[in-house]
C-alpha cells in the first residue's frame, strides 16, 4: 500500500519518502506469493504478486525516495511534525506496515546450521529447486500456492496437520491432479536429521502413533507469520487490539499520523489489495486537506 500511497502523494505534489525494513519493497505480494496469479485487482484479468509490485515500483521510480533496510522504530511528535528514528523529519506519516516486520513462524524441530540451509521461509527463485524433492509444511493459501508453483520444477510433498486445507479449494483440486505432488495429511513433523545428503523427517500421524519417514532435498515452511505491532503502540497509537484504530479519513488517534492497509481494522474491513489502494487515496486526500486547508482540493488526476 505504501508504494501506491507514495504515487498518489506525488501526484498531489507532496514530497514523499518510503521506509521499508526489508531489503526490497513489495510487502506480502513480493515476499509471500510472488508467483501467485492475483485475480481480484481491478483492471488486470490476473497478475502475479511480483509483476504487480514491479509495476507499482516502476510508477514511482525517480519520483519518490525509497529507503530500504530501514526499520522505523521511533516516531516522536515535535513542533513541525514528527521525528522518525532521530534521522528524518516529516509533516505527516502514513503507516502501511501490514502484518508488521515479517517474522515467519519457525519450523518447530531442533536444527543445525547445515540443516537450516535447506529450510526456506521465502522463495524468490523456484527454478533453483529443479528436479529436487521439496517438502512443503503448512495448510493455508501460502502452502498451496508454493505447491502449485514449485510443482513446475520439483517433486512436492505437502504436509499438513489437518485433513482439510485452509486455502482455496481450487488450489487443492489442482494439486490433486498433479502426478508429482503428494498430499500427506494429517501429519506433524516429529524428528529431523541430515542423512545421506537428504533431510530425513519423521512424521507422526495426528491422532495416532503411526510414524512415517520422508526424505527431502529442501523444505519450505509456510506456517504463517507473526505480526509485530507492539512497536506502533510505543508511538502512542491506539490499537484494537492488534490493529490500528482509524476514523473514516484513515486518521489515527495522533493528529498527523494516518494508517492504511492490513495494519488497520474496522468493522467490515477485508484484507485485500484493492481496498488498501482506496484507503491510500482517502488518507492522501485527508493529508492534503490538513496541510493546505486554504486550498480548494482537486480530486481527479486530470485536474491536479
Ligand atoms: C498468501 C497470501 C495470498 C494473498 N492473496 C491476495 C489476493 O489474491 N488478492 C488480494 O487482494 N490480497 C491478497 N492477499 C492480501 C494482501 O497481500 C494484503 O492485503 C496486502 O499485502 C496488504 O498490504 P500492506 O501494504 O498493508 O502490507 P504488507 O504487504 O504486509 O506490507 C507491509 C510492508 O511494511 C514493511 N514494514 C513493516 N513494519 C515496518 C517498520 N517498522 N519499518 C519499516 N517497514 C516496515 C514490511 O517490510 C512490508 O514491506 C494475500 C495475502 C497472503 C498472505
Amino acid at each position: 500500500m505504501g508504494l501506491f500511497a507514495a504515487d498518489f502523494a506525488h501526484l498531489h505534489g507532496l514530497n514523499t519518502i518510503i521506509f521499508d525494513s526489508l531489503n526490497e519493497v513489495g510487502g506480502q505480494p513480493n515476499w509471500l506469493y510472488p508467483f501467485k496469479q492475483i485475480a481480484d485487482i481491478p483492471v488486470f484479468d490476473s497478475i502475479t504478486g511480483s509483476d504487480l509490485i514491479k509495476k507499482l515500483h516502476n510508477n514511482i521510480k525517480d519520483k519518490v525516495t525509497i529507503q530500504t533496510n530501514y526499520s522505523v522504530e521511533k516516531v516522536k511528535k515535535n513542533t513541525t511534525g514528527f521525528k522518525i528514528n532521530d534521522d528524518y523529519q516529516a509533516k505527516t506519516i502514513i503507516i502501511a506496515t501490514g502484518v508488521g516486520s515479517f517474522k515467519p513462524k519457525k519450523f518447530p524441530l531442533k536444527s543445525t546450521p547445515e540443516i537450516n540451509n535447506r529450510i526456506h521461509y521465502y522463495i524468490q527463485n523456484p527454478a533453483l529447486f529443479k528436479n529436487q524433492t521439496v517438502g512443503i509444511f503448512g495448510g493455508g493459501d501460502s502452502a498451496l500456492d508454493w505447491g502449485v508453483e514449485l510443482s513446475k520444477y520439483a517433486n512436492i510433498k505437502l504436509i499438513h496437520r489437518r485433513k482439510e486445507f485452509r486455502g482455496l479449494e481450487s488450489s487443492v483440486r489442482k494439486l490433486n491432479t498433479l502426478d508429482n505432488v503428494e498430499l500427506l495429511t494429517p501429519y506433524l513433523p516429529k524428528n529431523m536429521e541430515l542423512k545421506n545428503d537428504k533431510l530425513s523427517i519423521e512424521l507422526r500421524e495426528v491422532g495416532s502413533n503411526n510414524l512415517l519417514t520422508q526424505n527431502f532435498d529442501q523444505i519450505v515452511v509456510a506456517y504463517g507469520f507473526r505480526s509485530d505491532n507492539r512497536l506502533i503502540k510505543q508511538w502512542g497509537i491506539d490499537l484494537t487490539p492488534s490493529h490500528i484504530k482509524v476514523d473514516q479519513e484513515m486518521k489515527t488517534n495522533i493528529d498527523g499520523i494516518y494508517a492504511i492497509g492490513d495494519a488497520v481494522n474496522y468493522p467490515g474491513r477485508v484484507p485485500v489489495i484493492g481496498l488498501g489502494f482506496g484507503e491510500a487515496q482517502i488518507a492522501i486526500t485527508a493529508i492534503m486537506r490538513q496541510l493546505f486547508p486554504e486550498k480548494t482540493l482537486t480530486i481527479h488526476s486530470t485536474s491536479i
